[in-house]
């Protein structure tokens, strides 16, 4: 098979988990959206994909995604920040994502709030949860997740979705099962404070099934679609 066909091949492959997986779950498959993690592949491999069907494209890398962005304009794609925010980046987040699925501060919420151009709609938000003790990931513990969301509530240019997390790597599934489900309980109790949340962006190559058993609504897939990534990019 050429690349490009390895590709969708791959690509029809998680459709076909993720098809599964809802019905498993008694979910409806349309209620699962697949993000594409295209970060250190190629502006063509985007393109290539794109022409299959597939429109939200995840990128971790600010400088590496408006190069890639800017090849791939005359295409209605939706593109989502899943980094690390750093606060010298937020204006380029702001004028160029649709979605930032890693916000963890108040401060680079006011910064997107104030930066995302007037002509654009609200920047599609979720805040990022940590579920275990690990060095440099990012995210807040669950107990302080309120506080920031009902700060994001008055942030007319945010709209907050959800909740996001990249949970410690667990190969056994009744592991992961339980670690995303306490993120669906967080999602139900802080709805139960008048926030109206809708979106867990939760599950990678190696969890989505169990992500979606526990009421994801956006995986974010990489690998299972684009193969290994080398792993040096070219950001600063
Ligand atoms: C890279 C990345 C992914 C994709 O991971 P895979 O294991 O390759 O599917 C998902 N989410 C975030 C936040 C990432 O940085």
């Amino acid at each position: 098979m050429s690349e490009e066909n390895t590709l969708i091949s791959r690509w029809l492959q998680v459709y076909q988990q993720l098809a599964k997986a809802t019905t498993t779950a008694g979910r409806d498959p349309a209620s699962v959206k697949l993000l594409a993690v295209s970060k250190q592949h190629s502006a063509e491999t985007i393109r290539a994909l794109a022409l299959a069907g597939q429109r939200d494209f995840g990128e971790s890398y600010v400088q590496e995604a408006q190069r890639k962005q800017a090849l791939l304009s005359d295409l209605p794609l939706c593109w989502h920040f899943i980094g690390q925010i750093q606060s010298n980046k937020t204006r380029a987040i702001a004028e160029h994502f649709d979605w930032v699925h890693t916000l963890d501060r108040h401060k680079h919420a006011e910064r997107l709030n104030e930066q995302r151009p007037t002509h654009l709609p609200a920047l599609q938000v979720c805040i990022q949860v940590m579920l275990a003790e690990e060095s440099g990931k990012g995210g807040l513990w669950p107990e302080e997740v309120l506080a920031l969301a009902q700060q994001i509530q008055q942030l007319p240019r945010l709209k907050l979705r959800g909740l996001m997390c990249i949970p410690p790597p667990l190969t056994d599934p009744n592991a992961q099962l339980a670690q995303f489900q306490r993120m669906q309980a967080l999602l139900k109790q802080l709805n139960t404070h008048g926030l109206s949340l809708d979106t867990l962006s939760m599950g990678m190559s190696d969890d989505y099934v169990a992500a979606i058993a526990a009421g994801a609504t956006i995986i974010r897939i990489g690998t299972a679609i684009f193969g290994q990534r080398n792993s040096q990019h070219e950001d600063q």
